[in-house]
């Protein structure tokens, strides 16, 4: 576990056949890339010589400072100190003449920070630990100095012990302290460098701010909203830097990339938070095939090499296929158990629910096989697995065991017939001991319903034992060809985007837009990775009066809103296009974290709460004034009002 940094360095130092290749070429070009090789200087700067993780045999005999955390003490003879880099051992000197310095060090509470001085020695024979990075050696110390003391803490600094995130988040500064969450920021700072070296220095892309007090946009997620002293107006927080973004194009800065925040107000879940972070990045002059290349770079230069290498160019799918076969927009392409479109076997069935589905036009019966599901899924699993279907998607599934000894068939999976088994048999070519799951109804809900249900299985299977998913391997996938619009959700009759109002249509559905917009296909791209959508971008509307026509025949929205980017279209709006990359999930995925929370410093709770500071707090009236706003207390937040300017308790 404490040799962690030095791989990341190492990784992000070595770069892989591929990308010397790619910075070879660019060399060429412009660049000397020396320094980014050199892994950094720890120590300038500061009272350290050293950090504690760094030391090894060949220190032997040197005079070092080290300052760090108390890990934990052994019978008052050795000390192990802790800093970000790992931990080093210390030998509490026993001697009269050191008496001020093992009182320092025997009575300095764990978690105090001290420095010491000393010489690094190596261990006596038998004596060293080859699990410790610096097991070979220790420091026999010579001076020491309680920088400050340490009181009782919530809960110990050890990675192995248990706490809850309620806790972890009421103190984050010190669950900042664990090896875990160093790996993890110092991993996301080194990938954001060196996207910030791919993009501004290899390919001339241009850092820009953009503002985070806004106005409202029409669509899309809910948005923040901030009192301004104007009576009865109000600014934004953005969705997303996308009008700017596309502004920043108009202004002839045609290639824009940020680290940008976004705020959406809808709550946090294990992959979103209120607020959370993109790469953003727009260009001129750009198709699909360009933005698809420049990202596919951009995660192959950044990756860390730790990792597997990312192999490029990215697989794509359509939407179309994309639900065909997995049953959703963002597979997780690390396994099989497809869909498949058994209809035809199934024309004369006798089982009523597959007749019922056949008899309409978009009637399908579908299927997904799972491996060895005899062997190791229970009977209360498939009847769970049903009851979900049934639940969540209102569809009825029937498990069928083809080549099964073992048979668990209802009465009505009994009425399938041979020749309907035989075809089962080839068409997904079980094997003995799979499990058929099938499902009938309209094409796009039983796929969705089965798409759901693979995923179940497959976590079924894996805590069964059964290895699906390598944990080492990272699958990128492209969708493409999403439709424009989707029914709006509340209304179904109208139309809302199905990524924003301004990504382009399919040059070949243009005229679609005019007589049937809801089967138009989009110039939208998402970037699907280990079944978690980690970007999403499009060709943008560069011409006035479509973006127009869409907003406010084929949207109804208010075009007022946005005249300001209407206009600037009109003003020579070159060709655009962009992406932008959700990097708290990327950095997820990359590490393994089971949740963005994990890589993100000061998260918000579920209910987006910092609990550690007890944000969103309540203002006294006073000082809502100036806003020209009061707060309406909804009838049942009495004792909420009562507690105005008290401190609540955190969520757990
Ligand atoms: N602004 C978009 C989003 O946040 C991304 C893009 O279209 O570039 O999803």
């Amino acid at each position: 576990m404490f040799c962690w940094l030095s791989r990341l360095y190492r990784g992000f130092s070595t770069p892989t056949g591929r990308i010397t290749h790619l910075i070879q070429s660019s060399l060429s070009r412009t660049l000397v890339l020396t320094s980014q090789r050199r892994i950094p200087e720890f120590s300038s700067f500061v009272a350290r010589t050293n950090t504690c993780g760094e030391l090894r045999s060949s220190h032997i005999g040197q005079e070092v400072t080290l300052c760090g955390w108390i890990q934990y003490r052994r019978q008052n003879i050795f000390l192990v100190l802790r800093d970000f880099h790992g931990l080093v051992q210390v030998v509490i000197p026993q001697e009269e003449s050191a008496a001020s310095v093992r009182k320092i060090l025997c009575e300095a509470p764990v978690e105090s920070v001290v420095q010491v001085s000393g010489t690094v020695i190596s261990r006596p024979p038998g004596q060293e630990n080859p699990k410790m990075p610096t097991g070979e050696i220790e420091i026999k110390v010579k001076t020491a100095e309680l920088l400050n003391s340490c009181k009782k803490l919530p809960f110990e600094i050890k990675d192995f012990v248990k706490k809850t995130e309620a806790l972890r988040l009421q103190y984050r500064y010190l669950d900042l302290r664990s090896f875990q969450m160093q790996y993890n920021l110092r991993l996301r700072s080194q990938m954001v460098m060196k996207m910030r070296e791919y993009l501004c220095n290899l390919h001339g892309f241009v850092d820009i701010e953009t503002p985070t007090l806004f106005k409202r946009t029409p669509g899309g997620a809910k948005e923040f909203v901030i009192p301004s002293r104007e009576p009865g107006k109000f600014y934004c927080l953005p969705q997303s830097p996308q009008q700017f973004k596309q502004l920043l194009m108009v202004g002839g800065l045609d290639r824009y990339f940020q680290v940008a925040r976004c705020y959406r107000d809808e709550g946090s879940r294990p992959d979103r938070q209120p607020e959370f972070t993109q790469i953003d990045i727009e260009m001129s002059f750009v198709d699909q095939t360009g933005i698809r290349s420049l990202i596919e770079g951009l995660l192959q230069y950044s990756w860390p090499s730790d990792k597997d290498p990312v192999v490029v160019p990215f697989p794509s799918l359509t939407f179309a296929e994309a639900l065909a076969n997995y049953g959703t927009d963002k597979p997780d392409t690390r396994f099989g158990m497809k869909i498949i479109d058994i209809s035809d076997l199934f024309r004369n069935t006798e089982v009523g629910f597959l007749q019922d589905a056949l008899s309409k036009p978009q009637g399908a019966v579908k299927a997904i096989r799972v491996p060895e599901g005899t062997k190791y899924l229970k009977r209360k699993d498939i009847d769970s697995i049903r009851k979900f279907a049934a639940d969540h998607f209102n569809q009825e599934v029937l498990p069928v065991f083809p080549e099964a000894s073992r048979n668990w068939n209802s009465p009505v999976a009994q009425s399938i017939l041979e020749e309907q088994r035989s075809g089962l048999i080839r068409l997904m070519e079980i094997r003995e001991d799979d499990v058929v799951l099938l499902t009938a109804g309209e094409h796009e809900k039983a796929c969705s319903a089965l798409g759901k249900l693979r995923l179940e299985c497959a976590d079924l299977l894996e805590a069964r034992g059964l290895v699906l998913r390598d944990p080492a391997l990272f699958s990128f996938l492209w969708v493409v060809d999403f439709p424009l619009f989707l029914p709006k959700e509340e209304n179904p009759g109208g139309l809302e985007s199905a990524h924003h109002p301004f990504t382009a249509p399919h040059p070949s559905d243009l005229q679609l837009l005019y007589t049937e917009p809801e089967k138009v296909r989009s110039q939208h791209y998402d970037l699907v990775l280990n079944g978690s959508e980690i970007g999403g971008g499009s060709i943008r509307i560069h011409d006035a009066e479509l973006q127009r026509y869409v907003l406010a025949t084929l949207l109804k929205e208010d075009v007022n809103l946005l005249s300001h980017l209407l206009q600037a279209l009109d003003f020579g709006a070159p060709p655009h296009g962009g992406i932008a990359l959700g990097l708290d999930r990327l950095i997820c995925l990359v590490t393994g974290a089971p949740s963005i929370r994990d890589v993100i410093a000061f998260p918000k709770s579920f209910r987006g709460h910092d609990l550690m500071s007890n944000a969103p707090d309540s203002l006294p009236p006073e000082e809502l004034k100036p806003y020209h706003i009061q707060v309406s207390w909804p009838a049942d937040s009495e004792a909420e009002k009562s507690s105005l300017n008290q401190p609540s308790l955190p969520e757990s």
